[in-house]
């Protein structure tokens, strides 16, 4: 072979690697791990140098709060709140508690982390489905409201009757936590599926937004899609939880605290944005029990959320900044774009 053409075969071969690179570096193989926990099947999937470890730490670390946050498991700090009446915490719980009581007096009330003895009357703690009559729920609701939770010196006081249920906002909460120990670990591109609860850290690694679904609370498909980056997505809907009667009548897991019963606000789901996961769950859970109206209110007196509504009869209501990042699914869908 003649140097000219050596020379030539070596650029032709240079070339051919650089267009394989280019071409991997928008389908970079990612680090990925699927696992049970808080009651759902999450999963980290990371990209880059130092994903691997990254990933494998975010489950040991779930894993950690979760024997912290869980109202079941013996060990836990509220574990020994609710059976105690006070518990010294760690600095986890401390302040997962104190944020959602900050939550709770956000939303008046519609977040409630002390409803932990309805959900029992309920059934949901433990499957054993039944509906209390008016008279026990109204019995159990003298002992819930955030006011009776106090916090102090690193403990926690509950008085005889009120127990926790961080339900509502540990998996927020744990999303941050995972969110900034990627970011630490210097991974720039990583998507958090915790449940329903969703947290993007960066863009995808070929630098576009992620294209996150809004499931369609009616049927087992999406409504739409949300093009977002480096944020949390956060849902609750009354069909991700529930139990029917012998009468067809349906009951969800998300408790209006001033009757004790299902949430039924004309909301089927909300899907929140931000940048705190602690806030997008919370108040998920709390704009399903206010409805349409009083979130509203709340998101003009705010500019740290943007909301996707899904009302019972099908209607979706966009915040205006949510209405520039969804892409509906149908495109006959009835949809209000509430402005500030
Ligand atoms: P999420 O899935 O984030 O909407 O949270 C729902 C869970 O939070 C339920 O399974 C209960 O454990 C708890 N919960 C139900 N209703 C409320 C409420 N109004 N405020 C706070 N937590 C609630
Ligand atoms: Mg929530």
């Amino acid at each position: 072979m003649s140097m000219e053409k050596r020379r030539l075969n070596r650029i032709a071969a240079a070339l051919c690697a650089l267009a394989c690179l280019l071409l991997c570096g928008c389908t970079q193989k990612p680090a990925d791990k699927s696992f049970l926990a808080m009651d759902t099947v999450m999963t980290v999937t990371a990209y880059g140098k130092g994903a691997q470890a990254a990933v494998e730490s975010c489950r040991s670390e779930v894993l950690r709060l979760e024997g912290l946050f869980s109202a079941t498991d013996g060990q836990s700090e509220v574990f020994a709140a609710n059976s105690a009446g006070s518990a010294q915490l760690s600095a986890e719980t401390e302040e997962l508690l104190r944020l959602s009581l900050e939550l709770c007096a956000l939303t008046d009330g519609a977040l409630d982390i002390t409803l932990r003895p309805i959900m029992r009357a309920w059934g949901f703690t433990d499957g054993n489905y039944r509906v209390p009559d008016a008279f026990e729920l109204e019995q159990l609701l003298e002992n819930t409201g955030c006011e009776r939770v106090s916090l102090e010196n690193g403990s926690v006081f509950l008085p005889a009757g009120t127990e926790l249920d961080l339900g509502a906002t540990a998996k927020g909460f744990t999303a941050d936590r995972l969110a900034g120990l990627l970011r630490d670990a210097g991974v720039e591109s990583a998507l958090l599926d915790l449940g329903h609860n969703i947290q993007l850290v960066g863009t995808k690694p070929d630098g576009s937004d992620w294209r996150i679904a809004v499931q369609d609370p009616f049927g087992a498909g999406y409504a739409g899609t949300l093009s977002v980056s480096d944020c949390a997505v956060v849902t609750s809907g009354g069909y991700e939880r529930y139990f029917t009667d012998g009468d067809g009548r349906t009951y969800c897991h998300i408790m209006d605290p001033e009757t004790g019963a299902p949430a039924d606000s004309g909301l089927a789901s909300v899907t929140i944005i931000g940048d705190s996961g602690l806030l997008c769950d919370g108040l998920s859970t709390a704009v399903f029990v206010m409805g349409a109206p009083r979130a509203l209110e709340l998101w003009r007196s705010r500019t740290d959320f943007e909301m996707v509504l899904i009302a019972q009869d099908g209607e979706i209501i966009l915040t205006a900044g949510a209405a520039e990042i969804f892409t509906a699914a149908d495109e006959n869908a009835r949809i209000t774009v509430a402005e500030r």
